[in-house]
């Protein structure tokens, strides 16, 4: 899959998705991440990329002709073209909720283009013109788009074929689409830390307990913790 993150502070990115397992489906090529400096499209002598508001008030806004000529060479580089499935996100706390859902409907695309606002965020001519979907991680402000891009490329890059050695690994954690529910306890060696065992079920070697006891554990802490995941699906299959 590919993910392109256009954004005014490119390095910053890229150190974060260089790690761990995104970092290894980036050098094994089973994603392709590329981020790009929105300043290079500027055709300001000083690289200037932002404007204040029409209207007044106080901070910056991005302009929208820089950030037009990014995404159009993006396409190029990339080799979309109309009917290509890409969906460009701009990060916003404005946006619908950012959800494990949302992660698996954009992990089916052939890729993603994301924007990351800065300053006041960004000219709304641009939204109009090549955002396909707004996206929020919470209800809260941050400084600009840098770590909600990065969420959304974690996110969407793990469940992408052969990025996790495992699939399974995601088919029976938190919010999964198998059940909705929070995942149930895990444990590891040593079986016996501070005084506290691990769960009897889990040592017995019997599968269906094993199973029945997680299933129970992850009713429980869902109800506890987050009762609306149970009412959204009852049965919790
Ligand atoms: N003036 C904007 C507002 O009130 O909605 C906030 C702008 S914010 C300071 C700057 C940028 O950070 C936004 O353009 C967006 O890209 C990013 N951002 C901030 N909070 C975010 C959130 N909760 N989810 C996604 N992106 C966010």
């Amino acid at each position: 899959m590919n993910i392109d993150i256009m954004t005014l502070f490119p390095e910053y990115v890229d150190m974060i998705l260089s790690e761990s397992i995104i970092g290894r489906a980036r050098n094994n090529g089973r994603l392709s991440i590329k981020t790009y400096n929105i300043r290079d499209w500027s055709e300001d002598k000083h690289r200037r990329v932002d404007d204040a508001p029409y209207g007044g008030g106080k901070g910056m806004l991005m302009a929208a002709p820089p950030i037009y000529r990014c995404h159009e060479a993006i396409k190029k580089i990339r080799g979309y073209a109309e009917s290509s499935k890409v969906k460009t996100i701009y990060m916003s706390p404005k946006g619908e909720k950012f959800t494990q859902k949302s992660a698996s409907s954009l992990a089916n695309e052939e890729g993603i283009i994301i924007l990351c606002g800065h300053y006041e965020g960004v000219d709304e001519r641009i939204i109009e013109e090549i955002v396909d979907l707004e996206i929020s991680i919470g209800d809260f402000v941050l400084t600009g788009g840098e770590l909600p891009a990065c969420i959304v490329a974690d996110c969407v890059g793990r469940l992408c074929d052969g990025v996790l050695s495992d699939p399974e690994c995601f088919e029976k954690e938190s919010f999964s689409v198998s059940d909705g529910l929070l995942e149930y306890p895990q444990y590891t060696r040593p079986y016996e830390f501070h005084g506290k065992t691990v769960p009897e079920e889990l040592v017995s070697g019997h599968h269906g307990n094993i199973e029945k006891w997680r299933r129970e554990k992850a009713l429980e802490i869902t109800l506890q913790r987050r009762p609306d995941l149970v009412k959204k699906n009852p049965s919790g299959n």
